[in-house]
């Protein structure tokens, strides 16, 4: 398997580590790579989306010529796709205000509106230990400035929560977390993800 990882702007080497680990600890074959040109997306049997900033990575894609070609394959050939905070926020239909605001261009994939720097300014980095639908042991959530997915419809399936918001959804092929799973150790979160090819 080939994973792709968005790599036009944010936490790019954590993520390319951490599903190389997986693709191992899974005892499969495969290879993780950063994803800046349509070359790198051609390659790619299944994407991350990091965490940076969304409205920039967004543009980024746009003007990589990237943007119409993720939705694209996503829909038409159901890859899947892992969008963690930043990511989260892009896989999503809608996102608010800021997002308006600051013409992100959402990929609008995933049943879900989520609202950004949703745990403000004091609590701008936080982690927990939460329960996850499906997994049998909490999971270790770093939040980064992160987002909250105020609600979901359709096809798209809340598995966790934190202060009443969720934080975590499935949708098929897409998964959305608002938080870092590339940073706790715990690949139980990249090991479904892998699971979907
Ligand atoms: N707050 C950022 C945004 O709105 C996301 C933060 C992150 O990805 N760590 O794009």
């Amino acid at each position: 398997m080939r994973i792709g990882v968005i790599g036009v702007q944010g936490n790019v080497t954590e993520h390319v580590d951490a599903v190389a680990r997986a693709i191992r600890q899974a005892g499969r074959k495969g290879e993780a790579f950063p994803v800046r040109r349509r070359e790198d997306l051609d390659r790619s049997d299944g994407l991350t989306i990091p965490g940076g900033e969304s409205t920039t990575i967004s543009k980024l894609l746009v003007k990589l010529g990237l943007f119409d070609e993720i939705v694209r394959r996503a829909t038409e050939e159901r890859m899947p796709i892992l969008g963690t905070c930043a990511g989260c926020i892009l896989l999503s239909k809608e996102a608010g205000a800021q997002a308006e605001r600051t013409r992100t261009h959402l990929l609008g994939l995933m049943d879900m509106t989520v609202d950004r720097n949703a745990f403000g300014r004091q609590r701008e980095s936080f982690e927990a230990d939460l329960d996850v639908e499906g997994l049998d042991a909490p999971f270790h959530c770093v939040f980064i400035r992160a987002p909250a997915i105020l609600r979901t419809w359709g096809a798209c399936r809340p598995l966790a929560r934190y202060a009443d918001r969720i934080v975590l959804a499935r949708q098929g092929n897409l998964i959305g977390a608002a938080f870092h799973p590339e940073l706790s150790g715990d690949l139980r979160i990249h090991r479904w993800f892998l699971d979907l090819f």
